[in-house]
């Protein structure tokens, strides 16, 4: 079994960025009490690593679980009335959102002050997509069904932004739609592709993989959206995909009779648990034929 590594996996910089940011103020500040708001990364073996270095994580929305010390504002970003609450309880802020991001919200917020309704294409659950409706203000929701669109009422100007971890083509179909249907009734139209390039060469890297592979393994937290975005995009290319956490959810059945299998990880995703599961597959390989 030939074993095919994606040109581009694991960690992007953000994700890279901010647990550099936290580990290095861990080590430095060891009297001090560093919490993040929300997990650091959706990857259990990242939020291990951090609880070994005494950095607390409380969930999202619920501030009040920390007394003092350093709140730290993950790559995904917040809304600022988030980051205004924790200066009112006196935290020391130390914000790791992704500068990708921070261009998002910027994005965002322009529009709206330019009289822009605006749409977040992405899931409306996620943490980044709520800050950007955050730093957006007024006029904006998120979706990625146009069908939700259809009932509004016609805005003189309607303005487009994307999760920066959407796939390229899911939104050039969604902005194709609002064209469909809003052209005519609205002035103006105006779209901004704000899905990073980290995602597009991660995303493009599994594309190539999936088309010369029978099997993808998409490695990643299984809350990562990132890394489903992966799964779904191997899986709508042809390729048999599975997405695990790590190396022990490997089934060999998934492998057997198979020619080639490809390896892909999520920009959550640590090195550590790309190379396990590559050296469990060669341990396989070995077993199966
Ligand atoms: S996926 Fe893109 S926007 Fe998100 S943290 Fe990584 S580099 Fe930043």
């Amino acid at each position: 079994m030939e074993i095919k590594l994606a040109k581009e996996m694991g960690f992007c910089f953000g994700v890279r960025r901010a647990i550099n940011l936290v580990e290095k103020e861990a080590k430095q500040r060891v009297d001090t009490s560093i919490t993040t708001y929300g997990a650091l990364v959706h990857n259990p073996l990242v939020v291990n690593r951090m609880e070994k270095l005494g950095v607390g994580v409380v969930e999202r929305g619920d501030m009040s679980q920390i007394t003092s010390g350093v709140i730290t504002f993950t790559a995904h970003g917040v809304t600022p009335e988030i980051i205004e609450e924790a200066k009112e309880r006196g935290f020391e802020v130390m914000d790791a959102t992704c500068p990708l991001v921070t261009i998002i919200q910027q994005a965002a917020r322009k529009m709206v002050e330019e009289g822009y309704t605006l749409i977040v294409f992405g899931d409306r659950n996620h943490p980044e997509v709520k800050g950007i409706l955050g730093w957006a203000g007024g006029d904006a929701f998120a979706t990625m069904d146009i069908n939700d669109l259809k009932e509004m009422r016609p805005p003189k100007r309607l303005g487009i932004v994307t999760q920066s971890t959407q796939i390229l083509e899911k939104f050039r179909e969604f902005v194709c739609q609002v064209h469909l249907h809003f052209l005519g009734k609205t002035k103006e139209i105006k779209v901004q592709n704000t899905i990073c390039a980290p995602t597009t060469r991660l995303q493009g890297s599994a594309h190539e993989l999936s088309q010369e592979c029978q099997v993808i393994v998409v490695i990643g937290g299984k809350q990562s959206a990132n890394t489903q975005h992966l799964a779904d995009l191997c899986q709508e290319n042809g390729a048999t995909t599975y997405k695990v956490e790590g190396a022990d959810e490997l089934n060999p059945e998934w492998f057997r009779g198979v020619a080639t299998v490809g390896v892909t990880a999520g920009a959550s995703t640590p090195d550590e648990s790309i190379q396990e599961v590559v050296r469990r597959l060669q341990a396989l390989d070995s077993t199966l034929n």
